[in-house]
C-alpha cells in the first residue's frame, strides 16, 4: 500500500500531508512517497518528511505504483501520467468548476474523491476540509481588515486621549463567521452579526456579540438543512436590506461570509450602502470567489469605493499555509483511516456508505457522482 503526496500547482501554498500524518499512515502499514518540495509553501522541508519516514523523490517516483494520491487542489490530469489505474485521488477537487479534469481522471481509471463534498454528518466532522479551511479564513479576514483599517480595534485610553473601539459587523455566521466574530472580539472590537438561520442567534450571543436579525419576516428555522442556507424570499431580502441599511452606516468593519450551496453568493450590500459608510471603513468579502456578497467586490484584490476599502478575499486559508496544511492533512488522514481495512492493509470504500456516495466522483473509468451526471 503506497500513498503519494503531490507538490501542488503554482499558487497553492498548502500541502496535503505533514510529518505527523506521514507517521500515522506509516503506523497503519502504508509507505508514503512525497514529491520533492511538496511542503515548501507550508514551511515543511523535504528532510522533515524524510525524518517522519517518507521517501522523497520526483513526481514520477511518487506516483509509480501509488494506491492513493493526496492533493489539496487537484492536479492537472496530464501530470498524473504513470499513476496506476484504480488509484484513489483524494483531496479538494473543485468538481463543479473542474468538470473536464474530473472527466480526464475518470478516463485515466483514477477513482477521484472530492473532500469538499463530505456530507455534514457527525461522523464526518473530523474529515471536513471546508470547515477546517473556513475557520482559518474567518480568522484571517479580520486580520486583513485590521491591517487595512487606519485605526485601532480596541478602545485605548491614553494620555493623548481616548481611541474608540472599532465596530465590526459579521454577515453570515457559519464556520468562518463564528471565527471572525471570535477574532474581532479578541482584538477588542464591538461586534455584531447576522444570519438567516435562527440557530446562529444563540451562537452569536455566546461569543459576546450582538445579534442583528430580521424580525418581521421569518428566516430559516434552526440550523437549516444540513447547516446550509437557501435563497431567501423577496420579502425577506427587502426586510434584510432595510435592516442592513440602518446598521451598516455605523460600522467600521464588515466581514461577509454568506454562501448558498450550488448558487451564486447572495448580494447583501449594495453600492449605496457602501457609500453610507464612513471613509476609511473596510469590508472583507469572503464570498468573493462565489460572486461576492458586496456590490463592487473584485475577487483576489482590494478596491477603494466611496472611500471604503473592499477586499475581495480569495482562498485566505492559503495565506496560513502551515496551519491550513496541518488541518487539511489531518482531515485526509481521518477520512482514510476511518475506512482502513486492517486485514487488507488499505482503505476500502463501500459503495453504499453515505460518505463514499457523496464524495466519489469517478470509478472504473466512469464519472459516477450524481451531482456531475444529472442534467
Ligand atoms: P456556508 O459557508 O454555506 O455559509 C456561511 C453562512 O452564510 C451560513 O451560516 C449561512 O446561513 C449564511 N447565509 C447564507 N445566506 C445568507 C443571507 N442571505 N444572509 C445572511 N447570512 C446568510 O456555511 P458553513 O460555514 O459551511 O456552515 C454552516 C453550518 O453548518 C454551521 O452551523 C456549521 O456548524 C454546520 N456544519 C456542520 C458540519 C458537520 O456536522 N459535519 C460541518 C460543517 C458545518
Amino acid at each position: 500500500m503506497k500513498i503519494a503526496v503531490l507538490k501542488e500547482e503554482a499558487g497553492e501554498t498548502r500541502c496535503a500531508a505533514i510529518p505527523e500524518t506521514v507517521k500515522k499512515f506509516t503506523a497503519l502499514g502504508a509507505d508514503v512517497a512525497v514529491e520533492c518540495k511538496a511542503g515548501d509553501g507550508a514551511s515543511v522541508a523535504d528532510s522533515d518528511f524524510a525524518a517522519a519516514g517518507a521517501t522523497v523523490g520526483s513526481r514520477a517516483e511518487a506516483l509509480k505504483d501509488a494506491d492513493v494520491i493526496l492533493t489539496v487542489s487537484g492536479p492537472e490530469p496530464q501530470t498524473l501520467k504513470g499513476a496506476k489505474p484504480g488509484a484513489m485521488l483524494v483531496g479538494g477537487l473543485d468538481p463543479l468548476r473542474r468538470r473536464d479534469a474530473i472527466g480526464a481522471y475518470a478516463s485515466a481509471g483514477i477513482e477521484a474523491l472530492a473532500m469538499e463534498w463530505m456530507p455534514r454528518i457527525t461522523r464526518a466532522q473530523s474529515m471536513d476540509v471546508l470547515s477546517s479551511q473556513s475557520n482559518l479564513a474567518g480568522y484571517k479576514a479580520v486580520i486583513e481588515a485590521a491591517d487595512a483599517y487606519g485605526r485601532a480595534f480596541p478602545m485605548m485610553m491614553t494620555a493623548a486621549g481616548t481611541i474608540s473601539p472599532a465596530k465590526v459587523f459579521v454577515m453570515g455566521v457559519g464556520v468562518a463567521g463564528l471565527q471572525a466574530i471570535a477574532t474581532a472580539k479578541r482584538l477588542g472590537a464591538q461586534v455584531s452579526a447576522t444570519d438567516v438561520r435562527s440557530a446562529t442567534r444563540e451562537q452569536i450571543q455566546s461569543l459576546g456579540a450582538k445579534p442583528i436579525f430580521v424580525e418581521n419576516v421569518a428566516g430559516i428555522e434552526g440550523e437549516g438543512a444540513g447547516g446550509y442556507a437557501t435563497e431567501m424570499s423577496e420579502e425577506y431580502q427587502k426586510a434584510q436590506a432595510e435592516l442592513v441599511s440602518g446598521h451598516i452606516a455605523k460600522q467600521d468593519i464588515v466581514v461577509t461570509t454568506a454562501l448558498i450551496p450550488g448558487r451564486p453568493a447572495p448580494r447583501l450590500i449594495s453600492d449605496a450602502q457602501v457609500a453610507s459608510m464612513r471613509p476609511g471603513s473596510v469590508i472583507v468579502d469572503l464570498a468573493a470567489d462565489a460572486g461576492g456578497n458586496v456590490e463592487g467586490t473584485v475577487a483576489g484584490t482590494s478596491v477603494a469605493v466611496h472611500g471604503v476599502t473592499i477586499i475581495g478575499a480569495s482562498n485566505l486559508a492559503r495565506s496560513l499555509a502551515a496551519d491550513a496544511s496541518a488541518l487539511f492533512a489531518r482531515n485526509l488522514y481521518n477520512f482514510l483511516s476511518a475506512f482502513w481495512d486492517k486485514d487488507q492493509g488499505r482503505p476500502v470504500l463501500p459503495d453504499e456508505d453515505e460518505i463514499v456516495k457523496a464524495i466519489r466522483l469517478s470509478k472504473d473509468g466512469k464519472v459516477v457522482n450524481e451531482r456531475l451526471t444529472a442534467g
